[in-house]
């Protein structure tokens, strides 16, 4: 199964996709995962995007295409994937499709108001990459990693100013791939909230994948 999760930055799609991946037996692919691995260990790509990430804005599509590509054609991707952050511009879309071809995008739809609080609530451990919520998702020990007990943190890009500008990008540059991906047959969507668990979330995107 190959797959595409969208949605605006902390609709969900890591939570659903640290989930489905296991289900599915395929890697799950974060662009942003893969960014700031590469911030971490300093490399030269990291230096590239570091300010980009911490400021909420898109790092250029050569540089993200270049690097989807080189990860998409590992054997481990075989047999399908989950994509998630990627695409997001219309142009990485048209990319995308020339390397493969894909099964379904899971377009993951949530309020505004919603996005905000649960961005501006989200902890993570940098080792691991587990994804808590500090009011809808806590860790067992406040501020700490289940598996390893490490200190969380919160992003630089989850502070309020980042925030509000990841949004305008999402609706200026991500939205229209709803469209996009609409007119070639491949979108399901799945309507999520606060009020509904990641739990439940995963289970309506496991009914749209049927
Ligand atoms: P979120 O899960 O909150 O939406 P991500 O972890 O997917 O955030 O992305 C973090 C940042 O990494 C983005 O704000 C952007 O700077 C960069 N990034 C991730 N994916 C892409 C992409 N496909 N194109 C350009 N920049 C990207
Ligand atoms: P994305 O990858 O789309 O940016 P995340 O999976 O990182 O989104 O989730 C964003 C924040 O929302 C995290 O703090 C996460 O714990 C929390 N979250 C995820 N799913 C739910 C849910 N169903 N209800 C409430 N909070 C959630």
């Amino acid at each position: 199964m190959k797959m595409v999760f969208l949605g605006p930055p902390g609709a969900g799609k890591g939570t659903v996709a640290a989930k489905a991946k296991d289900y599915y037996s395929i890697p799950h692919i974060s662009t942003g995962d893969l960014f700031r691995s590469n911030i971490k260990n300093k490399t030269e790509l990291g230096k590239q995007v570091e300010a980009i990430l911490a400021a909420g804005s898109l790092v250029p599509d050569s540089v993200t295409i270049a690097m989807v590509k080189d990860r998409i054609s590992q054997p481990d991707c075989e047999k399908g994937f989950i994509l998630d952050g990627f695409p997001r511009t219309i142009a990485q879309a048209e990319a995308l499709a020339e390397m493969t071809e894909l099964d379904a995008v899971v377009n993951f739809v949530i309020s505004n108001e919603e996005v905000v609080e649960r961005l501006s609530g989200r902890r993570m451990c940098p080792s691991t990459g587990h994804i808590y919520h500090v009011k809808f998702n806590p860790p067992k020990v406040e501020g700490k990693d289940d598996e390893t007990g490490e200190d969380l943190i919160q992003r630089d890009d989850d502070k309020p100013q980042a925030i509000l500008h990841r949004l305008e990008v999402y609706t200026a540059q991500t939205e229209p791939l709803i469209k996009w991906y609409t007119d070639r047959g491949l979108i399901r969507n799945v309507q999520t909230s606060n009020s509904m668990s990641p739990d439940a979330v995963f289970e309506e995107t496991k009914k749209v994948l049927k």
